[in-house]
């Protein structure tokens, strides 16, 4: 997994990211929504509301109630995967969905819904991370209030080294994986699960580099987000102009 000269099997160092791409606004019929490559990994978000919320007796007199599918579309892995919703999916959108949660202010629309739909096209490790990423930035994209943006990413250790953001292959064959999301603005951490085993140093030291890979991933949000504001401005001024 590590070879002679410290890099991993995508020729990446230690600390490193997969490159990232991430493009906010693409889908017309969705309220808000983005995409992300991470990577091989490949992640589509749409949000839809705040809207009237069916069946009506979910409702909460105060607040808005957000809902969350992560769902891996049949061709995102080597082995067609049912597209029937597998336990590992139930469990992805429910610490998604706590993963956002902290982040938005629901008590703004009593009696609705925002509905947040994960889909992966492509899957190459980190699809929960990178679904969490996208999901924030479709719901900024959406126009609903937060309290800061969710960024997510994974850090753990392969070979005995400690890696930032690992790929599927370091996943499976590595000793360790910390998925984690963190705004950091309000210095917050949402989402902390680990797989495998590290001593109580290295636990600190992979958190910290999951927290330091969070923050690189912040920024890009708020590039992609901006990205999209300067586009339609170029637009608004091109139609003034003609
Ligand atoms: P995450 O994608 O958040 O890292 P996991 O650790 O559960 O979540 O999964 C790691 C990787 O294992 C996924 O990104 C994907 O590449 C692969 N994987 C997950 N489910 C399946 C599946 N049903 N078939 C084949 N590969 C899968």
């Amino acid at each position: 997994m590590i070879d002679e000269k410290g890099l991993r099997t995508d020729g990446r160092r230690p600390n490193e990211l997969r490159p990232i791409k991430m493009e906010v606004g693409v889908l017309s019929n969705a309220d808000g929504s983005a995409y992300i490559e991470q990577g091989k990994s490949k992640v589509l978000a749409a949000v839809y509301g705040p809207r009237e919320l069916h069946p009506r007796h979910l409702a909460l007199p105060d607040r808005a109630i957000l809902r969350c599918r992560y769902h891996m579309a049949p061709f995102s892995v080597e082995e067609r995967k049912s597209p029937a919703p597998s336990r590992r999916e139930i469990e992805l959108s429910k610490v998604i969905r706590e993963a956002l949660e902290p982040a938005i202010f629901l008590e703004k629309f009593p009696r609705t819904s925002i509905d947040i739909f994960i889909e992966v096209l492509q899957a190459d490790g980190g699809t929960r991370c990178a679904g969490t990423t996208a999901a924030a930035l479709a719901l900024a994209d959406a126009g609903i209030p937060m309290r800061d943006l969710v960024a997510a990413c994974a850090a753990g250790k392969v070979d005995g080294v400690l890696v930032l953001d690992l790929n599927d292959i370091e996943d499976k064959e590595g000793e360790a994986d910390m998925p984690v999301s963190y705004m950091p603005n309000l210095g917050l951490i949402s989402l902390l699960q680990m797989d495998g085993s590290l001593t109580f140093e290295e636990f600190k030291q992979v958190l910290n580099l999951a927290l330091e890979g969070c923050k690189q991933i912040y920024k890009l949000q708020k590039e992609a987000l901006k990205a999209k504001y300067v586009a339609i401005k170029e637009e608004v001024e091109t139609c003034l102009q003609s």
